[in-house]
């Protein structure tokens, strides 16, 4: 964890610029081929990595809490395991509570691009809808993602407001950055 959070790690750029144990000179992520091959770019912004194992990486973290609350919630019975390869379901139903993963919130008052929030549950008796987005960025970027993931949904927020009438409206930005360190909001 020590070379992680110091950024020791043998990338590319770190052989060339702190040890000058690089051979060729060359810096370029080995995945990617793109940008420079740093520790942040390896965790948390490479292109090569972003549609499997960070949509991998944020799944498994942000499941387990889904299936909390899905519980809570008499949605879900018994909470899986973290390490099962169980998925929530798209959509979850009984008589007070709803429950969505991943699926689109489909706008009839304005405009929303940003529609398709993680996950959302709607409490019918005690009147709350609650949507959960969450993201692993790197180190430095906690509150500024946190900023833009709120900005990111203002409209859709608005649009739920409109669609539950006289309900409790709120947005959870679960902030995991890559070496497992939370933003509480
Ligand atoms: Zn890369």
């Amino acid at each position: 964890m020590y070379e992680l959070y110091e950024q020791l790690l043998p990338t590319k750029l770190y052989t060339k610029e702190k040890t000058q144990t690089s051979t060729d000179g060359e810096v370029l992520c080995r995945l990617c081929g793109k940008v420079a091959e740093s520790v942040a770019h390896v965790l948390a912004g490479c292109s090569s990595l972003a549609q499997t194992k960070y949509l991998y990486r944020h799944n498994a973290a942000l499941k387990i809490l889904v299936f909390e609350l899905l519980r809570e919630h008499g949605l879900m019975e018994e909470v899986p395991p973290w390490y099962s390869p169980v998925m929530p379901k798209p959509a979850y139903q009984n008589t007070t509570s709803e429950a969505f993963w991943d699926i689109p919130i489909y706008a009839e008052h304005n405009e929303v691009r940003a529609n398709r929030i993680d996950a959302r549950l709607v409490n019918h008796e005690r009147k709350e809808v609650c949507t959960i987005e969450m993201s692993c960025p790197w180190i430095e970027s906690r509150a500024k993602k946190d900023e833009e993931k709120t900005l990111k949904y203002g409209p859709m927020m608005w649009e739920l407001k409109q669609r539950y009438n006289g309900y409790r409206v709120e947005q959870y930005n679960v902030i995991i950055d890559v070496l497992g360190v939370t933003l509480n909001t």
